[in-house]
């Protein structure tokens, strides 16, 4: 028998107590909990992929690949975070602590505070420093069994500071295991320099030459703008999306997170990789997102964080919209990282089933970053990211909030995240 080794990418995990088999996304309706869970099953991983998965008592016999028991645990595809301000620079504790007390967040930022602090400490970083800064933040999440997280620019607002971002994101991708997502996000915020001048900005941050040359060197692959009030407006954010999508790059929104502006209208109109936040959403939004097929991104831990009334994933699920979860970890409406803790917000106070919040976090999620044809599910061919879980099914799991419980967490193939024996 070959030993496991960390370095193969060909492994036969035996000893599944429930293999969640979660089909290839964008799902929606019912098919976002109904489902295969597969009792006392075995998975074959060949050259990164997965091979064939079934009943333990078919696994084929193959003597060339190393064997991993996940000890009766649930095995489930690999976490995807689609929707995070990774990466920043500084925290922004002392103003947590103020909204606490009660302070808004316009009286935040007009007291300089806000994204405007996070924008001074990102210019300030050289890419070192924002690596350096921003790697353990991954290095945590792939222990909590996320294998992909889109990485947004948007705190450096001149187009200097947020090429360093974007390249910061591709270098953070080079040095760990999560595979990461980069998206152009210009239009964050008007950076206190051009206050009175938003028209100047956008021509800015969405000049045609900008916008091609971020494409042409992979930079990103989709542009993203903050379309609420006391943000972009609908005509802004049309002219920033139409010319990134004739640039090649792929349009997403912040859409209808603080007001009703018509953002959401506008991710379905453009046809949108999906619509994020949605918590003042209208039926008529809704209707053209689903006419468009945009996924909607719900973000609950930010509703959490910042204590406002959450969306209504319930109804969008209703209304046949696919739904994706993600964290929206940053340093000031959402500092939460964990993507576990969000299903079970998503779970708790959102009350959807374990079975759709999965589907959220992998396959859905998966469909947000145009990547669902090769992850996110349990499917021949697709990449062996996976999580094996320490409880026997994926109910136990979301019915012990905070506590970990990724056992093994693989990507492509290789064993990138075991647990310390001492956390059992
Ligand atoms: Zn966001």
């Amino acid at each position: 028998m070959v030993k496991e080794t960390v370095e193969t990418t060909s492994h036969l995990i035996r000893n599944i107590g429930t293999l969640v088999v979660v089909p290839p996304g964008p799902l929606t309706g019912r098919r976002m909990r109904e489902f295969d869970l597969l009792r006392d099953a075995a998975l074959l991983i060949r050259d990164g992929r997965i091979a064939w998965f079934g009943p333990a008592q078919e696994a084929p016999l193959d003597e060339g690949v190393a064997t991993l028991s996940a000890e009766g645990g649930c095995v489930i595809p690999g976490l995807i975070d689609c929707h995070t301000h990774i990466p920043f620079a500084g925290e922004r504790c002392a103003e947590f602590i103020r909204r606490l007390g009660g302070a808004s967040y316009l009286e935040i930022l007009q007291a300089g505070g806000g994204i405007h602090a996070t924008c001074r400490a990102v210019r300030n970083a050289t890419i070192d420093e924002l690596v350096a800064e921003n790697l353990p933040r991954l290095q945590r999440m792939l222990a909590l069994g996320v294998t992909r997280v889109e990485c947004k620019s948007g705190y450096g607002l001149t187009p200097e500071h947020e090429f360093k971002q974007l390249e910061a994101i591709r270098e953070l991708d080079r040095q760990q295991p999560i595979s990461l997502d980069a998206t152009y996000l210009g239009a964050h915020a008007l950076p206190v320099e051009f206050a009175d001048r938003p028209d100047e900005f956008i021509d800015l941050i969405a000049s045609e030459d900008l916008l091609a040359s971020i494409a042409r060197q992979g930079l990103a692959r989709f542009c993203d703008v903050f379309c609420d009030r006391g943000a972009f407006n609908v005509v802004q954010a049309r002219h920033i999306l139409q010319r990134a999508a004739a640039a090649g790059l792929r349009p997403r929104l912040h859409a209808d997170e603080l007001a009703q502006i018509g953002a959401s209208k506008l991710a379905g109109e453009l046809c949108a990789l999906s619509a994020d936040h949605l918590e003042h959403v209208t039926d008529t939004g809704l209707a053209t997102l689903k006419a468009a097929g945009t996924i909607a991104v719900l973000l609950p831990g930010t509703s959490f964080f910042l204590g406002v009334p959450h969306c209504d994933a319930r109804r969008m699920i209703d209304a046949g919209l696919p739904v994706a979860l993600a964290t929206d970890y940053n340093p000031g409406s959402c500092m939460i990282e964990s993507l576990p803790w969000i299903m079970n917000i998503a779970c708790c106070q959102l009350r959807l089933l374990p079975t759709e919040v999965l589907v959220a976090c992998t396959a859905n999620a998966a469909a947000a970053l145009d990547v669902h044809k090769r992850v996110g599910a349990i499917e021949i061919g697709f990449d062996a990211d996976l999580v094996v879980l320490d409880t026997p099914s994926l109910d136990a799991w979301f019915y012990t909030p905070g506590r970990p419980r990724v056992r093994t967490v693989i990507k492509a193939g290789r064993v990138a995240y075991r647990r310390p024996e001492h956390l059992k």
